[in-house]
């Protein structure tokens, strides 16, 4: 179990609001250019909160205080958790499932754990920070939790989510803030003004050489259609330019059997934009899987004659 660090913020989505989302995408007034591509759901710029926000929301009604909870020392620094995407909008631009503003959902939360704690038969029910915390641990002690990886000594993933033993000690304070709200964008290694459909196949190799690789084919076909591709470790593979350069997807072959990002930054440009900002050249770390998503994939694949 990784905490998120405190400071990451969420573009939260409310429940309601993706279930309207879900039932809308059902309705006859759906555009067709809806179909086929990629978007992030979450209930917008009004929604974005720190994980400290957002558990003040609930727990301050319960006299519960972030750092009551949790220590310093067991924020994963290397979480990818807690972000959100500049185009989150366009799911809504469709599909209209934003209703509540932010002020009036997280009041009612706020509100409903307030009304809880007035009544003492439910209040005596409630955690404590006693507790959370004993909860946490418990949840650490298993498997690839982090009490479970310093019990075991498993060295590369300590490496992997807190760079080293000494790092993760070294985090002795909490500096509870808000993050800047200045959008950065990843260069996709094509040009997007001219729209994946009208790309070539010297653009598609390009695209491809910015991800450490090569397009395998003559022609660019069309964007839906599984084309081949070489990746910067001699893995050919199959997949659509739609699914690559629209979905951000790429050589599954490289994620069959281990978690090895630290080799695939050093390969491929297009992912090192984000791995490079946050992590030291020299990680080299490499993690067996213990299940693969590739060889379940694969396995129900041929079971159902995909
Ligand atoms: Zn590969």
């Amino acid at each position: 179990m990784f905490h998120q660090p405190p400071n990451n913020v969420l573009e939260w989505s409310t429940a309601i609001e993706s279930g309207i989302c879900m039932a809308n995408l059902c309705e006859d007034w759906v555009d067709e250019s809806f179909w086929r591509k990629a978007y992030n759901l979450s209930s917008g710029k009004e929604y974005r909160l720190t994980i400290w926000e957002n558990f003040a929301i609930s727990c301050d009604p319960m006299g519960i205080k972030y750092e009551d909870v949790y220590d310093p020392k067991d924020f994963a620094r290397f979480n990818f958790h807690g972000h959100y995407y500049t185009d989150s909008d366009k799911l809504d631009e469709y599909l209209h499932f934003r209703q509540i503003p932010a002020s009036v959902y997280w009041a009612s939360v706020k509100g409903e754990i307030e009304r809880m704690m007035k009544n003492p038969m439910i209040a005596a029910m409630m955690p404590t920070a006693e507790t959370m915390k004993a909860h946490n641990k418990e949840i650490a002690a298993m498997r690839m939790g982090l009490v479970w990886m310093e019990e075991n000594n498993e060295t590369e993933w300590i490496q992997a989510f807190f760079g080293s033993l000494e790092e993760k000690n070294a985090q002795t304070s909490f500096d509870l803030h808000k993050p800047s709200e200045e959008e950065t964008y990843l260069n996709h290694g094509y040009d997007e003004e001219k729209g994946i459909a009208s790309l070539d196949a010297g653009d598609m190799n390009k695209a491809a050489g910015y991800r450490g690789g090569e397009y395998l084919e003559a022609e660019a076909k069309d964007i839906y259609t599984p084309v081949k591709w070489k990746c910067a470790f001699g893995h050919e593979f199959a997949m659509s330019a739609n699914a690559v350069l629209h979905g951000g997807h790429w050589c599954p072959e490289c994620l069959r059997k281990s978690w090895a990002y630290p080799k695939i930054a050093r390969k491929n440009p297009f992912y090192a934009q984000v791995w490079d900002p946050q992590h030291s050249p020299e990680e080299n770390y490499e993690i067996p899987m213990k299940y693969s998503a590739y060889e379940i994939t694969k396995e129900l694949k041929e079971k159902l004659g995909l």
